[in-house]
Formats: C-alpha cells, structure tokens, sequence
C-alpha cells in the first residue's frame, strides 16, 4: 500500500538527500518543494521584480500565471530536475543570491497558494515523498507518515558552505549561516503558513547522525 511521506524542517536539514534516497528506494516520486519556491524567484529576479534592493510584490502577483514550473526525470541523476518554462534551472536556483530572496517570495500567500495547489496534484495518487515547510501542515495535512528534521545553524551552515564550494561557488561560511538563520527567522514567522512541526509529525534531530543512521531510523517508520 503505497503513502504519502511529508518531511519538513528547517533550510538545509539534508530533507532533500533523505527524501531522495527514500524515494528511490520505495519506487516512490520525489517532490521538491522548495525547488518550486526558488523557481518562482528565479523568474521574478530575471525578470527584475525582485532583487536585493527591489521588492515588487504586485507584478510579481501579475505575472504568476505566466509561470510554468514541471519536473523531468534525470536517469543519470535519479531525481527529477526542475523547469520554469522549459528551461531546466535546477542547477541555477540553488546560488546564494536565489537563496537570500527565496524567503520573502515564499511569504506571499498568492505564490502559496498556486504552489501548494500544484504540489496537491502532483501528489494526489499517493507514492510520494514530498519535503517542504509545510507539507505535514498544509499541503497533506491527511499524509500516513510526517517527519520534522531539525539540526544545529551550524551543522546546517557547514553542510551547505560545503555543497556550494564543492559546485564552485564563491562564498563564505559566515554569509551562509546568515542566509541560514535569516531563511529560519523568515520562515518561521510569515503570516501565511509559517513553518511549525505538524502535532502528528515526528522529530529526527541529524546533526549527529550520518546518512546511513537516518535512512535506517526512516525506513523502520515507514515499515510500521
Ligand atoms: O527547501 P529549500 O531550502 O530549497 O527551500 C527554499 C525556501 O523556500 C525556504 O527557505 C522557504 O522559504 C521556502 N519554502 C516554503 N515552503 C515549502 C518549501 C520551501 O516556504 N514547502
């Protein structure tokens, strides 16, 4: 019997490796939501809605029809990539500067709304891993299994400092952890959804724990 799997938590928990991992091993499909949140940036910062100095709401809000967010899988990746308009972006939304204006586009309720709206039916036949902010709350709020992953600005920090090095990213560990704990703060009191744990939802704390450890304390709750 398939599920659906909700995992949401913080910026840069590992919810992405874990939900991937997951998902293939389940033959399930793995949904990226926050892909979609940055591809919505994307598109507003090419167009020059929004940009560190500018934050124009209202075309933003005017022009959100005219984006198109889908998902294509990559065989030799073994996750599906994200496209805004048939461009495959997956690469380009994961920069600093998509990073440190993601939050502000996410907190307005029309770009919810027509996200959580597709995210829904991308969902709707169950067999799905979807990783978030708040899948567990609002989007399934009904899902079989919801996980809330957690761990140290630090350890979150250093992860991503890491990951953005090894892409050849020029940035600093400090202007890493201050977009991590600004992207906390944001996201966390935004009126519209802010990111709580779902009552239902079960915490994993990873600071400590390898990848392996967590995929196996996953896997033993998907199997109850
Ligand atoms: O998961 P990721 O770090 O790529 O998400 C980028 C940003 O998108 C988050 O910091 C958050 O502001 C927003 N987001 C959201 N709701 C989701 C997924 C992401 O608000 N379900």
């Amino acid at each position: 019997n398939k599920i659906t799997i909700a995992i949401d938590g913080f910026s840069s928990t590992g919810k992405s490796t874990v939900a991937k991992q997951l998902a293939k091993h389940l033959g399930y499909v793995y949904v990226d939501t926050g892909a979609m949140y940055r591809a919505v940036t994307y598109f507003a910062m090419e167009q020059g809605f929004v940009s560190s100095e500018i934050f124009n709401k209202s075309d933003l809000i005017a022009k959100l029809p005219e984006i198109n967010i889908s998902f294509k899988f990559n065989q030799q990746l073994g996750f599906a990539e994200v496209y805004l308009n048939n461009e495959n972006i997956e690469k380009a939304i994961r920069s600093l500067d998509v990073s440190n204006l993601v939050s502000k586009v996410a907190a307005v309720s029309e770009v919810r709304k027509k996200l959580v709206e597709q995210q829904q039916k991308l969902g709707k036949d169950k067999g799905v891993v979807m990783d978030g902010r708040d899948i567990g709350t609002v989007v399934f709020p009904d899902a079989e299994l919801k996980l809330f992953m957690t761990a140290s600005a630090e350890t979150r920090a250093e992860r991503r400092f890491k990951e953005l090095i090894g892409r050849g990213d020029n940035v600093s560990y400090q202007a890493v952890l201050k977009n991590v704990q600004e992207r906390d703060y944001i996201d966390t009191h935004r009126e519209d959804s802010p990111l709580v744990k779902a009552h239902d939802a079960i915490e994993i704390d990873n600071s400590n724990m390898s990848l392996e450890e967590q995929f196996q304390v996953i896997l033993k709750l998907v199997n109850n």
